[in-house]
């Protein structure tokens, strides 16, 4: 982890944007701050611009400030739980000075959920997306309104504000899967956290390198905690959410078990795929299919061509740590094998945007294991992602890409290989311990790790062995690669059948009933008819069938039928004057389940 950032960079404008403080505060910060930075046509225009722009402004804020003091906080939240809770609030307050947010109580305030001290167990929610994480809890401390005579001026912020925490922004995996999709979606769960949204970064971290990708969440600056010292002691958030929704996320980091997919995953390719085209129109990046489309016409045959002709390779490279010794053979191997281009990608030579813009064009895109591989959420639909491991590391059970790949509808087609030829890694003992080093260990677990062929299952985050596994370089054996290649491509499924944007599921069949008859003593007829789905008319549907289940009351067996029609008459093992329970639901295209309709009983 990095040190905190340097001073503020936002011009004083942006930082005044919006921003209710009372005069005199205002002009005195805004004139030291000038005094630094601006030249004085600045200094002249600003002023003129501000204090038209404050004699509002004071008449606003004499407003917020009584609302704050006559109606104290107001809270309310969703989510039963901590870990799946946001909370919307009015004036919640912030005080630098305690590095505490801080809820004021009054005749009128509301706060929902009302947990007493059950808030300290363990919090009131998670900050970050990260689930149940003891350093991203959120609280507030809590005062009488009436302590607002004797506290500082209040700084008012206008601005509908979302507060979180960032979990890791020097990772680019972190950045996107714990924070980026998070905060997207949340704002387009509340819509108030519009473009003109603050956000609010309490983690305490500085920038980070990618901080532009934060930036394009919203058209204002996003604010550090260190920075909200530079609005006074004591500052008010007139509207504001807190927390993350943990909706997108799809992978847990091994705090509490072994990292490994999350156990209930809830995104889809569908809502990845939005949020990258959303992104990638803020970065001003046309997808390759635009631009084709802008080129000259031809026939459809000559555009085939051309398009086989533009498919390209990206190679993912790191240039640090986690090597590939010989980049440029298995470059060469690849152009040969698939009469490709292959472009190299490198966050330390290229902008992110450039980045991008070659990904979402690309038919493969090769990368050592690493936080880089998070780009594949901008590959377009059919592309493969070719992931490789340092010796003794088990891609099964290092899988936050191979998820990502793989969640329905972002058809990609995820291929791993791994270095099981020790001769062909490089260790590095010496570095530091976050490196992988492993000089500080005594020298009996220096000896296992070493002779060690596979990293056991572990917690996150320090593992000495698995540290140094994962930041061995390799040398990648060519032919054993391009086999995993070509196996790869052989099952990789026709993009073209995946197409269908999204699953349409079928309704509850309608009207269901059953009639009955007794033949003799031992035989008996169970007669089961139905209505389609009301949304099948307006469907085309490949193939529609029907599932039957039909229980003996009592009994906890069912016999299940899979029907091409909406009746049929049951005869086998139906008794006569017995009980039958039957549900019938809809069945599109083999595995596309409807809901069952209410249970009928039926009695022979
Ligand atoms: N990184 C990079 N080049 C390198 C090594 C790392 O660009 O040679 C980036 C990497 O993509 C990630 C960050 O630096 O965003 C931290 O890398 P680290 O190896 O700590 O994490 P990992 O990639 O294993 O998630």
């Amino acid at each position: 982890m990095r040190a905190a950032v340097s001073g503020c960079r936002m011009s004083v404008g942006a930082l005044l944007n919006g921003l209710l403080v009372s005069v005199v505060a205002a002009l005195l910060w805004k004139y030291s701050k000038l005094l630094e930075h601006a030249s004085q046509l600045e200094e002249e225009l600003h002023m003129t611009q501000q204090s038209q722009e404050l004699s509002q402004a004071r008449i606003d804020y004499h407003v917020a400030l009584q609302a704050l003091q006559e109606h104290g906080t107001r809270m309310v939240c969703t989510g039963k739980m901590h870990t799946d809770r946001i909370c919307r609030f009015d004036y919640l307050c912030y005080s630098s000075e305690a590095e505490e947010f801080v809820f004021f109580h009054s005749n009128s305030s509301v706060m929902l959920p009302n947990l007493g001290s059950r808030r300290f167990q363990p919090a009131l929610l998670d900050l970050s997306s990260v689930e149940d994480h003891n350093t991203q809890y959120f609280n507030f401390l809590e005062l009488p309104a009436a302590a607002l005579k004797f506290m500082p001026k209040p700084v008012f912020v206008p601005d509908v504000t979302l507060i979180l925490n960032r979990f890791n922004p020097d990772n680019l995996m972190h950045i996107f899967h714990d924070d980026l999709l998070p905060a997207f979606y949340t704002m387009k769960q509340y819509s108030d956290l519009n473009n003109e949204a603050r956000l609010v970064f309490m983690e305490g971290w500085g920038e980070g390198p990618h901080f532009d990708l934060y930036r394009l969440l919203s058209s204002k600056q996003p604010l550090l905690k260190e920075q909200l010292r530079n609005f006074g002691k004591l500052m008010c958030f007139t509207k504001s959410y807190v927390g993350l929704s943990k909706m997108t996320t799809w992978y847990q980091y091994g705090f509490v078990q072994p990292q490994g997919p999350k156990a209930n995953i809830l995104v889809s390719g569908n809502e990845i795929r939005q949020f990258a085209m959303a992104l990638m129109e803020k970065m001003n990046i046309t997808t390759s299919q635009e631009s084709e489309k802008e080129k000259d016409g031809g026939s459809a045959e000559q555009e085939k061509e051309r398009e086989k002709s533009d498919e390209y390779i990206v190679v993912f490279s790191r240039s640090t740590t986690r090597l590939i010794l010989n980049e440029a053979e298995l470059i060469m191997a690849m152009a040969q094998e698939f009469q490709m281009r292959v472009v190299t990608v490198s966050l330390d030579e290229q902008s992110f945007p450039s980045i991008v813009q070659a990904v979402s064009g690309a038919s493969m895109l090769v990368s050592m294991h690493g936080a880089q591989l998070i780009t594949s959420l901008f590959l377009p639909r059919g592309a493969v992602v070719v992931e490789l491991f340092p010796f003794a590391v088990n891609p099964e059970q290092y899988a936050p890409y191979k998820t990502l790949a793989s969640l329905p509808g972002m058809d990609l087609h995820y291929v791993s290989w791994r270095n099981t030829e020790e001769e062909n890694t490089v260790t590095h003992p010496d570095r530091p311990w976050e490196q992988g080093g492993i000089a500080h260990l005594g020298k009996d677990e220096q000896e296992r790790i070493l002779a060690s062929k596979e990293v056991a299952r572990h917690l996150c985050c320090r593992n000495p062995e698995w540290l140094f596994r994962i930041y061995q370089d390799t040398l990648v054996d060519v032919p054993s690669f391009l086999e995993v290649l070509r196996d790869g491509m052989k099952s990789k499924p026709s993009t073209k059948k995946n197409k269908a944007a999204g699953v349409v599921h079928p309704g509850r069949v309608r009207e269901a009933q059953c009639h009955t008859s007794v033949q003799n003593t031992n035989e008996a007829k169970l007669t089961v008819a139905w209505h389609i789905p009301w949304n099948l008319k307006y469907l085309k549907v490949r193939e529609v069938k029907y599932e039957v289940w039909i229980q003996e009351q009592g009994e906890n067996t069912y016999m299940p039928y899979i029907l091409p029609q909406q009746n049929y008459t049951f005869s086998e093992n139906i008794k006569p004057f017995t009980t039958y329970l039957v549900w019938v639901r809809c069945i599109f295209n083999k595995s596309v389940l409807g809901p069952f309709a209410d249970v009928l009983t039926c009695r022979t």
